[in-house]
């Protein structure tokens, strides 16, 4: 056998043309319009109000469906915005540990799950995809919500629904968070349920006493 080494992978001190375009673009627009507030948060640090857990998903960014600005909120995203439940087990816990900084140094007063439809961590877990090392563990975390939606995997409505009840089922997690569930018993920290469908823009919120849906105000 004479095979060719792999080569190592370069690190390129270049970063994509389309990233410096938009940092260039970030200094002449954004940066001279945000410079004072730039500088207050360099210097007093930040002091978000409202965390979001949100999806990887490029199409889903939380600071520009609320149209939030630097030092608004406090994001976690990951492969279909899911909250594990508390599991002080001495491994890795990325999700975890945000929240612990958000919720116990931070003290925001809102914590938000924000859901999305076409979401394609869901959809792997629907079409039981090959998920890799790690993503199929990380959407295991689905099952239990997968397991208690009425429709069949068939259905056309089975993605949404699971989006929607893996949501409620994040927000119960939350609630397993010993830091979390105090935060919220002395009205310090309020939780909700958010929903953006991709394609139409629009934005519904977990109404909690029912279990719906509904479309936020305008
Ligand atoms: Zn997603």
């Amino acid at each position: 056998m004479n095979e060719k080494p792999t080569p190592e992978p370069t690190m390129d001190i270049n970063l994509p043309q389309r990233l410096y375009d938009g940092y260039r673009a970030f200094r002449a627009g954004r940066l001279p319009t945000e410079q004072s507030r730039y500088r207050e948060l360099a210097e007093r640090g930040q002091a978000p109000e409202t965390m979001v857990v949100g999806c990887c998903d490029s199409r889903v960014a939380p600071e520009a469906i609320f149209d939030a600005g630097p030092g608004e909120l406090f994001v976690v995203r990951n492969v279909a915005n899911l909250v594990p439940p508390y599991s002080p087990d001495g491994l890795y816990h990325g999700v975890s540990a945000a929240l612990e900084y958000g919720v116990t140094v931070l003290r925001v007063k809102h914590l938000v799950v924000l859901g999305h439809a076409r979401c394609g961590g869901i959809q792997a877990f629907a079409s039981n995809a090959p998920t890799g090392d790690f993503i199929g563990k990380w959407i295991s975390l689905l099952g239990p919500a997968a397991a208690s939606v009425q429709s069949q995997r068939e259905d056309g409505d089975f993605l949404k629904q699971l989006e929607q009840t893996s949501l409620k089922r994040s927000l119960d997690n939350l609630k397993t968070f010993p830091f979390v569930r105090a935060a919220s018993e002395r009205n310090a920290l309020a939780l909700f349920g958010a929903y953006f469908d991709v394609a139409t823009g629009e934005l519904s919120v977990l109404e909690q006493e029912s279990g719906r849906f509904v479309a936020a105000r305008d």
